[in-house]
């Protein structure tokens, strides 16, 4: 079994270099780097694959990558990238959830705005578990009669 690794430090984004250094079937994320900035960010269940692919299309000059043990942490970690790099990268859109996880971002629910909007959906929805602590203070009671 291979290692656990990742580069942090840029690499030059050919394919053969993907080949070599990054483990087959790996859950990953990556980043592009152009001109010394990160210009885009992504994840990838089959990083090798993707690199190769965007290694032959030459989106970037280099890359750099880190390998996850489930799909969820590398979205959690690439979400991360995708905030922090926000001024610098080109990605469209925000990173999405692993398919049938129901996984939110994070970072996205850490903002003033986010957590208001939670807040507000668990009192619309929260009835029948208000009811159901209600039944379990009363018989609480009962049982002090
Ligand atoms: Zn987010």
């Amino acid at each position: 079994m291979t290692a656990l690794q990742a580069s942090l430090r840029p690499l030059r984004l050919v394919p053969w270099l993907v080949r070599t250094l990054v483990p087959d079937r790996y859950i990953g994320t990556y980043a592009l780097h152009q001109h010394g900035d990160v210009i885009y960010v992504g994840r990838s269940d089959d990083l090798r694959q993707r690199l190769i692919v965007h290694a032959e299309d030459r989106r970037a000059d280099f890359f750099t990558y880190d390998v996850h043990k489930s799909s969820l942490h590398a979205f959690e970690v690439e979400s991360a990238l995708y905030h922090i790099l926000a001024d610098s990268v080109t990605n469209q859109i925000h990173p999405a959830a692993p398919k049938h996880s129901g996984a939110t971002c994070p970072f996205c629910r850490a903002t003033a705005v986010a957590s208001m909007t939670e807040r507000i959906d668990l009192r619309a929805h929260s009835d029948h578990t208000a009811a159901a602590s209600t039944t379990l203070f009363q018989e609480g009671n009962k049982s002090h009669d």
